[in-house]
């Protein structure tokens, strides 16, 4: 399978380059050029896989110029292993015909697991065959850096360092990260804010002199080709599991950065009944302003209890973009030049009018995630939400067209990670789950640089031994 620029003017490449490239050489983002098919008849076999098995039909196609049957097989059989609940992804019921699949189950306790776990594994593999190594170089604000430190902690070809703002993360965050003890992985605690550790790394992209040719440099955020593929697979265990390729389901997506509802779609180009697909976004919602008005135009961003998905611009949207636009990478690169210059682009109404029979979108103020948890506890047993689960569930139920069809809304992350809106919601805080119980007394090792690129530079290359 070849892989196209949103932009077109990047070369077409493999899975294995386009996974170790990132971002395109013209600014767009990496597509397949055309989308496997399962018919019914396929899915009908396929409902009958337990997760790891499932995974491996689905993402082959994606894969076969890099991996054979065995290697495939081998790499995801290890990678859901890790996984602490033997279904991988299992579905809850809160009400009739309502659902929400769990992807909190993996080592970091969010859904960002299912990729990185999946990633480190395949990176690893395609520097042991080209006998290279790379460094990860990455900025968290949460969730992202813990799930790529121990998705890489076992790889023998990567040194990962992963940048966090000096006391500005929850403590379960940073420990999260810190007591991963491992020769290759490396914490950073920048003086600084988020957005300095960003500047940190696209600086660190844009110029890799530092490196002396002797590294590739890694990115493994959410443009990713890889870690939206690995997300396609969950929309298919759902959807089987409730009754596809007989029925149509509907999904509630928290999402920022347009990664995992993306994948949503992928799974519905492939031949999944999917009904709707409902982006539920906190009150940095350029998403819904997108859907609700045809206007995908930046604004401040503003803090909320649900930090993983705070963000001013998605930066997965472009390929849905590529999409709207009849996959015309010129059309694209006006558009995002357009972006880029006044920080606002709206699409012809035809074109946004057809997206909408299949995207709906919503937003949740802070005051509604707490309700909407106190609301959940109630109905169904005193079952927690974690704040960004809750504002899909409320999206759910508030978008949800036709009740006969079943809706899975995505449960991103343990309660556990986010314990304050919880505790706003007059409830009982959750514990760790036992396999880390013991997180707050584990060694911790960090070191805190000045927000500097040459500070930064001289101490990667130190680690590296790089002259
Ligand atoms: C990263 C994250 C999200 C948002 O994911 P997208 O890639 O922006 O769709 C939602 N919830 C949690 C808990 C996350 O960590």
């Amino acid at each position: 399978m070849k892989y196209i620029s949103t932009r077109g003017q990047a070369p077409a490449l493999g899975f294995e380059d386009v996974m170790l490239t990132g971002l395109a050489s013209d600014g767009g983002l990496y597509v397949p050029e055309s989308l496997p098919q399962f018919s019914p008849e396929d899915m009908r076999r396929l409902a009958e896989l337990d997760y790891p098995s499932l995974a491996i039909e689905i993402i082959r196609p994606f894969v076969s110029d890099f991996l054979n049957e065995e290697q495939l097989a081998k790499i995801v059989n290890d990678t859901y292993g890790v996984f602490r609940h033997k279904a991988v992804a299992p579905l809850i019921q809160l009400d009739n015909n309502e659902w929400v699949m769990e992807l909190f189950h993996g080592p970091t306790l969010a859904f960002k697991d299912f990729a990185l776990q999946l990633l480190g594994r395949l990176l690893d593999e395609a520097l042991e065959r080209r006998g290279e190594k790379a460094v990860i170089l990455g900025a968290t604000s949460g969730d992202t850096g813990s799930a790529a430190i121990e998705g890489c902690r076992a790889c023998e070809h990567v040194d990962i360092f992963i940048m966090h703002p000096h006391n500005r993360v929850s403590e379960v965050q940073r420990r999260q990260m810190s007591t991963v003890i491992a020769d290759n992985v490396h914490n950073i605690a920048i003086e600084g804010t988020f957005d300095d550790c960003q500047a940190l790394v696209k600086a660190s992209f844009a110029d890799q002199s530092f490196l002396g040719g002797e590294r590739r440099l890694v990115a493994v955020n959410s443009i990713n080709w890889a870690r939206i593929m690995a997300q396609v697979v969950y929309y298919f265990h759902a959807a089987l599991s409730l009754g596809a390729p007989e029925k149509e389901v509907s999904f509630s997506v928290p999402t920022g950065n347009f990664g995992d509802i993306f994948a949503g779609y992928i799974a519905k180009g492939m031949g999944l009944p999917i009904k709707q697909l409902i982006v539920a976004t906190n009150r940095n919602d350029i998403l819904h302003r997108f859907f609700a008005d045809n206007s995908y135009a930046k604004e401040q961003l503003m803090p909320t209890l649900s930090p993983s998905m705070d963000i001013m611009v998605s930066s997965n949207f472009e390929r849905l973009l590529f999409d709207i636009h009849d996959r015309d990478g010129a059309q694209l690169k006006a558009l995002m030049d357009a972006f880029d210059q006044s920080g606002s682009i709206s699409v012809e109404p035809e074109r946004w009018e057809a997206i909408r029979s299949l995207f709906s979108s919503d937003r949740a103020s802070d005051e509604e995630v707490v309700s909407v948890i106190k609301q959940v506890s109630d109905e169904c047993g005193g079952y927690l939400l974690d704040p960004h689960t809750a504002i899909g569930v409320k999206a759910a139920r508030a978008c949800w067209a036709d009740q006969s069809t079943p809706m899975v809304t995505l449960a991103t992350a343990h309660p556990v990670k986010f314990p304050d809106s919880i505790i706003r919601a007059g409830l009982e805080e959750p514990t760790l789950p036992l396999w880390m119980a013991d997180l707050h007394e584990r060694p911790e090792k960090y070191d805190v640089l000045a927000d500097d690129k040459a500070g930064l530079h001289g101490y990667i290359r130190k680690i590296l031994n790089l002259g």
